[in-house]
């Protein structure tokens, strides 16, 4: 095990970035089961404050009302031994998290500093509990730059489209895409030592296989 990537617990990151829809989540959960590992879910973090600014009428472009609405909030975040849990004053929003109020407001919310701090303190902590395959925007370019086991999931525009609308999701996943690489803070990018992985033509098995010797390649040694 490689001990930079967790020097104090010895615990394994691996990193799923990407945009909208790319295949990530998916992705991540197949390769924690297959690996072993515990599967981390960073989105729904951001999701659970948008939940919660909605419930209290809370505007998520007023940033001092985000951040206001942060400090009278507790987020537990856990995990079953498998997938990251998440509930917000105890109570676990299920999929009220993937809601269209939520999908078209949560980009303005993580788009808050105070908020990225927040979570990504509560990211980093999962690596003291467990090795992990975390997904989300900026795990390899902010909350785990050190780990060698970066993938960025990739997916044409059309095809991610696509995919929400078969899952019965209404998404806005361009304008969400447009504004989590737009942004001033930890924006969605390709980041330093990550490998590009397209989605758009494989199926999910192949695509697994396919990650699973990018993370041979950058050095993930399979028991
Ligand atoms: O991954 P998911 O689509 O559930 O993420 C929801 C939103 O949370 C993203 O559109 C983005 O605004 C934000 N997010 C982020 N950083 C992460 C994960 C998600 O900014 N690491």
């Amino acid at each position: 095990m490689n001990s930079a990537l967790a020097p104090d617990s010895g615990f394994v990151a691996i990193a799923i970035d990407g945009p909208a829809a790319s295949g990530k989540s998916t992705l991540a959960r197949l390769l924690a089961q297959k690996l072993g590992l515990v599967m981390v879910n960073s989105g729904s973090m951001y999701r659970a404050v948008t939940w919660k600014a909605l419930r209290e009428g809370v505007d998520p472009h007023d940033h001092a009302a985000v951040i206001a609405l942060l400090h009278r909030t507790r987020l537990d975040c856990g995990d079953d031994g498998t997938y990251s849990t998440i509930a917000v004053d105890g109570i676990d929003p299920g999929e009220e998290l993937r809601s269209s109020a939520v999908n078209a407001n949560v980009s303005a919310v993580s788009a808050v500093p105070e908020v990225r701090e927040a979570l990504v303190a509560l990211q980093r902590d999962y690596l003291n509990r467990a090795s992990i395959v975390m997904e989300g925007r900026d795990i390899g370019s902010v909350v785990f730059p050190d780990t060698p086991f970066k993938i960025y999931v990739d997916a044409d525009e059309h095809v991610r489209t696509a995919r929400r609308r078969d899952a019965g999701e209404h998404d806005p996943v361009a304008k969400r895409d447009a504004a989590d690489s737009g942004r001033v803070h930890a924006p969605l990018i390709v980041s330093e030592g990550a490998a590009i992985l397209d989605t758009s033509h494989h199926t999910i098995e192949s695509g697994v296989a396919a990650a699973i010797e990018i993370l041979k390649q950058q050095g993930l040694k399979l028991a």
